[in-house]
């Protein structure tokens, strides 16, 4: 079995304002106490504890969460995960992650992204193919000549199977500063893993407007695909929405980082990529006949780009099940969507499909403990009627194969 989807990254490499504005949204008046437990090595002991025990129970699956980011080192965030696998004799798709860009702090104390890929690295030294490591690229830490050199140079190593981008951090996938991942990947038939969802982690710096820009430069300025992005990006800046107000905003204004029509341009112009919108557009794309219940007209608007269309909406679940019709080269992945059991019969239902063979089993670990924990998510896909054996095993063996 593989896994396609994992991370394990740990405390060290996330900014510390991310957690600020993650607990505050969360935690609410709580953030700060916590935010101070986080800080000290005592306090850190502490929330284990407080996990452990469920003392909290508002925060009890927030607090399992923290635990598990706050391992001292990546190396034991894949024992922990490896726990609930025993006897599946399981690989996985380690997805690195470069969060130095997504916020004002995330440079403070120097960039993180060299140490986290040396771990990774000496992780796939002493495992093997127990793990597949993923590239992380962000075109603000290198674009150009320069990404080309520093792509080749950690290739040379042989430890890493593809790329991993994540876009609402703050960037575009047609970004022209990515030209040599893609080149490169194209090249030599490589898998990218990009995240596909409207909501999860995102930009939280202060110049989310600079990074949206109007007509932004890409690999393929084809107006037949880059016209329509620009069209709703220019949607988005006329839109006068709450978006505006703070950095909990940047959420809505993420979403056009994400947009799954943003990849049209690359799998145009990279047919030999193998590119995968993890997780499906995500639970809420997938259901997506209640993403717009209880929700005000402005929210509606901010969903869906400054269009505010509810009836007109065609979810990204099912763009995405469009995009892969259409083009061979564009795969998916179902992490963090299986956390939700409602979205089975949807996606077994894709597995009957003539896109099946591009669907890719994985979990999101460890982003879908806040709020399933591993060995759930694991049993309850195991177990569910709605896909049949040969679909679990063509999910997790016969497509991740061919994928990595
Ligand atoms: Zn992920």
């Amino acid at each position: 079995m593989i896994n396609a989807h994992i991370h394990i990254f740990n405390y060290h490499f996330i900014p510390e304002d991310f957690l600020k504005v993650r607990l505050d949204g969360i935690l609410g008046s709580k953030a700060d106490f916590f935010l101070r437990l986080l800080s000290s090595k005592a306090g850190r002991k502490l929330l284990k504890i407080l996990g452990a025990q469920r003392l909290f129970p508002k925060v009890t699956r927030y607090a399992e969460f923290l635990n598990v980011g706050l391992f001292e080192t990546q190396d034991q965030l894949l024992q922990h995960i490896d726990k609930s696998y025993q006897g599946l004799n399981t690989s996985y798709v380690l997805l690195t992650l470069n969060m130095d860009y997504m916020s004002d702090q995330g440079l403070k104390g120097g960039p993180k992204i060299e140490t986290q890929l040396a771990e990774i690295m000496d992780i796939k030294r002493r495992l093997g193919n127990k793990v597949y490591p993923f590239l992380s690229i962000d075109p603000r830490h290198l674009g150009g000549a320069e990404l080309d050199a520093w792509i080749k140079q950690k290739w040379a190593t042989g430890y890493f199977s593809g790329f991993k981008i994540y876009p609402a951090l703050g960037f575009y996938p047609f970004d022209e500063r990515l030209k040599p991942m893609w080149e490169f990947a194209n090249a030599n038939k490589l898998p990218v893993t990009t995240h596909c969802t409207r909501f999860g982690v995102n930009y939280i710096g202060s110049g989310v407007w600079n990074l949206i820009g109007t007509r932004p430069l890409s690999v393929n300025p084809d107006p037949v695909y880059m016209q329509p992005i620009y069209e709703r990006i220019q949607r988005y800046r006329n839109y006068q929405g709450p978006a505006r107000k703070d950095i909990q905003g940047n959420a809505w204004a993420c979403n056009l980082f994400s947009h799954p029509s943003n990849y049209e341009p690359i799998l145009v112009k990279y047919p030999d990529i193998k590119l995968c919108l993890a997780h499906f557009g995500g639970a809420e794309e997938v259901l997506a006949e209640t993403l717009f219940k209880g929700k005000t007209e402005d929210e509606v608007k901010m969903l869906d780009n400054g269009v505010g269309n509810a009836a007109a909406y065609i979810s990204w679940f099912e763009l995405i099940k469009i995009m892969m019709a259409k083009y061979p080269n564009c795969w998916t992945d179902i992490s963090y969507t299986l956390e939700n059991t409602k979205t089975f019969p949807r996606l077994s239902a894709v597995m009957k499909s003539p896109i099946a063979d591009r669907v890719l089993f994985g979990t999101d670990f460890f982003m879908e403990l806040q709020d399933k924990d591993e060995s759930t998510v694991l049993r309850n896909f195991l177990n569910a009627p709605d896909f049949s054996a040969t679909e679990k095993l063509q999910l997790y063996e016969v497509n991740t194969h061919r994928f990595v």
